[in-house]
């Protein structure tokens, strides 16, 4: 027995990291099938101003899995990251994106509607990022005001100019910017004065103790003041409680999204939330229709 383990060449490893490696494995051989058999699905998250009306969605992705079931993002995106696979996830992603914006444009009572993908650093740093974009925009004929690129601080950390290039460019074909989990990452004040960002996503961390917390208070409050010197928009994620909101809405927030306004959820049942924003604004404001 100790013999034959002295040829195996794996003996050194923890049986259980021996596990991990097959699951790691057979997870990336899974992503690249899911790209062949496109198995992702756009969730949409309603975002609303302060009188609970639809201002637009976030696209937040979804894999369904023939025996995995419906995998989260925060389960395959970091592996996607590592392989690379994430470049065609996210031109995947785009186009879904400028295809749903089409079929809100067509119609009167969702033609307002924005729409914000999560790009990451990797895709956003390819050469040519700005010409798929631009691809994409005019195959769907979109107006371009309605998308949304929602960028963290992290990418922020190298190469910045060359960030700041793409996003110029981005910008000059009228597309905007968020940065999202805004206050986690290290964000240099300088850098917030030379980005063309449209707004600015305070974090849910800041947001679920917003109440009680005089440090998250104090946060919160500051970023929103900071924003509006700089004249960039603000919006709360993760928003789950009247109180958090109106605690928001009192220091001068006025977008928000989280589950008090509804649940990421797939298209059909996005619709039917947002036709309850039309119709009862204060309603999903106060009750948060899908918030369960
Ligand atoms: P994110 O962009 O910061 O998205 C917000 C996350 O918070 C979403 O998780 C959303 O479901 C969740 N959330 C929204 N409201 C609430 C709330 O009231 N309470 C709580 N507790 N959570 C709330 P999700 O959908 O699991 O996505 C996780 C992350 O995965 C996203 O964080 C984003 O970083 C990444 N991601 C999602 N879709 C894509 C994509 O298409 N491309 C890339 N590169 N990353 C993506
Ligand atoms: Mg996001
Ligand atoms: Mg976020
Ligand atoms: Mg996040």
């Amino acid at each position: 027995q100790a013999k034959k383990a002295g040829r195996n060449t794996l003996r050194f490893f923890d049986p259980n990291m021996q596990e991990v490696i097959n699951a790691r494995v057979e997870l990336e051989r899974d992503l690249r099938q899911a790209i062949e058999n496109k198995e992702f699905q756009l969730y949409y998250q309603l975002q609303v101003d302060g009188d609970g009306r639809s201002l637009g969605a976030e696209a937040l992705i979804r894999w369904n899995q023939p025996k995995r079931g419906l995998v989260s993002p925060f389960n395959f995106i970091p592996l996607a990251e590592e392989t690379g696979l994430i470049l065609p996830i996210g031109q995947w992603v785009l186009d879904a994106a400028c295809s749903q914006l089409k079929a809100w444009e067509q119609n009167p009572l969702t033609n307002h509607l924005s729409l914000s993908i999560n790009v990451s650093a990797q895709q956003f740093k390819q050469a040519d990022f700005v010409s798929q974009v631009q691809t994409s925009v005019q195959h769907h004929a979109i107006n371009p005001n309605l998308l949304k690129i929602e960028l963290t601080e992290s990418m922020l950390l190298d190469n910045v100019e060359h960030i700041i290039i793409t996003m110029v460019a981005l910008q000059a074909i009228g597309i905007r910017f968020e940065l999202d989990d805004f206050g986690t990452g290290y964000s240099s004040l300088q850098y917030l004065k030379k980005l063309p960002l449209q707004q600015l996503k305070i974090d849910q961390s800041f947001i679920q103790d917003i109440t009680e917390d005089s440090s998250d208070q104090a946060i919160v409050r500051t970023i929103i003041a900071m924003a509006r010197g700089l004249n960039i928009d603000v919006i709360a994620e993760g928003v789950e409680t009247d109180n958090q909101l109106a605690y928001l809405r009192n220091y001068g927030c006025n977008h928000f999204q989280g589950y008090l306004f509804g649940r990421p959820a797939p298209i059909n049942e996005f619709e039917t939330l947002l036709e309850s924003s039309r119709r009862y604004p204060r309603d999903v404001l106060l009750r948060g229709l899908a918030g369960t």
